[in-house]
């Protein structure tokens, strides 16, 4: 008589061997590999191989569908259907400087949205809204589900990272990729993104898919592809999906590092802060009211959105965000209640010129370095230190100006930030080649319109 041997067709050596040499997998090998991860005959060692053979060799769509399928049925998907109104969230495939988040749920929510938003810490260079918000004395991103839908029903927005019951696949992933360098693929990506907003229980979703060398995927046609992948996926569930390409060739903003941006994400819903930072939030508030069909056209949606933010309404309902899940709603008022690095160096221009260039990635990893990013699975991270860009590209200076400030928790560590700051910033005598236009493309399902050029 034969003994059952249910995972007997899964060898995962010969599944990580398959997929090195470029094979698509048969959905059952595929699956029968993840539920495998899940529940220990897989072990980490061999996934982190997994991941960089599909790293380099990609997923089909077909494989694509079963690792999106697997992740979001490791978890729990939210029925929020008993809210009525539209029920939209947005999501960044991952910047620098991008605090978009903490201002634009509560104006969407503002607008009349239900924002339910679990979102990141940081990936790699990038920074994470978790950590952001987690800046503001008190303030609670592990609520339970319970709660979680409490604080959305009574403030209509609310924001949590992925608990437990979310997705716990792309969870585990999540953490392994950003520890063995197999972040930036277009299927671990889009599959992590689409899984964690498939289970939010939403009706619609816009994708901020950032590009430039900042960004995960650096350049324009495979960001692209990333936006169309990731719109693919939410419509075959059911979910309208839309996405801006936006520039990640410089930071967003001003502020780099979690307390700092912070604090500018509070100077914009103030109705002030960088015109970068509030343009997009604005145009991203549209595009949410547009998929979630409560306006037909970006134009109106735009200016309802502008006299929200402008009124004084966003602010409000972030401080009732922020009260909701424990923080000091102070912080609103008087951003100085946040968490202050000791020292603050300025960064002064050896020569005058144009500054050609403020590179995103040097900062992000210039922050991490200074204590401000993990560099190891569950670190804890000092949430004062950063940057602060006094110039843009674009920008003249003179010998001897302040192109910005590097806020460290002791002298050694704002040296490293110093050398970071320095390697980020080009000063040349020639005028810089023009910056990518800060949205580029829109992407609505699988039509894709070009919004300006670079
Ligand atoms: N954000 C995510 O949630 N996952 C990724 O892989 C990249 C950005």
């Amino acid at each position: 008589m034969s003994v059952a041997r249910p995972w007997a067709s899964m060898i995962p050596s010969r599944v990580i061997e398959r997929k090195r040499e470029g094979e698509t997998l048969e959905e059952a090998t595929l699956e029968e590999f993840l539920q495998g991860y899940l529940d220990g005959r897989v072990e980490e060692y061999q996934m982190a191989a997994f991941l960089m053979a599909v790293h380099f060799q990609g997923l089909s769509d077909r494989e694509l569908e079963t690792l999106v399928r697997v992740m979001l049925g490791s978890g729990r998907v939210l029925d929020l259907s008993h809210l009525g109104r539209p029920r939209v969230d947005k999501h960044s495939t991952g910047g620098v400087g991008d605090k978009v988040s903490l201002v634009l749920a509560p104006l969407a929510a503002e607008l009349g949205l239900y924002v339910p938003m679990m979102s990141g810490r940081g990936l790699g260079h990038t920074g994470g809204t978790l950590d952001k918000l987690e800046a503001i004395p008190g303030f609670r991103t592990d609520l339970t589900l319970v709660e979680f839908r409490r604080v959305l029903e009574d403030v209509g927005c609310a924001m949590i990272g992925q608990t437990r019951e979310i997705a716990p696949l792309d969870r585990r992933l999540y953490d392994l990729r950003n520890a063995t360098g197999t972040v930036p693929s277009i299927p671990l990506i889009a599959a992590s993104i689409m899984s964690k907003k498939l289970a939010e229980g939403l009706t619609a979703l816009v994708l901020d898919v950032k590009v430039g060398d900042g960004a995960f995927i650096p350049g324009e046609p495979r960001a692209l592809e990333l936006a169309l992948t990731m719109a693919r996926i939410g419509r075959a569930r059911g979910v309208r999906t839309s996405a801006l390409l936006t520039a990640m060739d410089r930071p967003l903003g001003r502020a780099v590092g979690n307390a700092l941006e912070t604090s500018e994400a509070v100077e914009s819903l103030r109705g002030a802060g960088p015109p970068d930072l509030r343009a997009l939030v604005l145009l991203l508030a549209a595009e949410m009211l547009v998929a979630g069909e409560v306006e037909g056209d970006v134009e109106t949606s735009l200016r309802k959105a502008e006299a929200a933010l402008d009124g004084g309404r966003a602010l409000e309902r972030f401080q009732r965000l922020v009260s909701a899940q424990g923080g000091d709603p102070r912080v609103a008022e008087d951003p100085s209640l946040l968490p202050a690095a000791p020292e603050a160096v300025p960064l002064r221009a050896e020569r005058g010129g144009f500054v050609t260039r403020v590179a995103p990635t040097p900062l992000g990893y210039g922050v991490m370095e200074m204590g401000g990013g993990r560099k190891r699975l569950g670190e804890a991270i000092d949430p004062s230190v950063g940057f602060v860009l006094h110039v843009a590209p674009g920008a003249r200076v003179d010998e001897g100006e302040v192109l910005g400030i590097v806020h460290a928790a002791a002298p050694g560590d704002a040296e490293h930030g110093l050398q970071a700051l320095r390697s980020a910033i080009e000063i040349s005598e020639e005028p810089p080649q023009p910056l990518r236009p800060l949205v580029s493309h829109r992407v609505r399902g699988s039509e894709v319109e070009v919004l300006a050029r670079s």
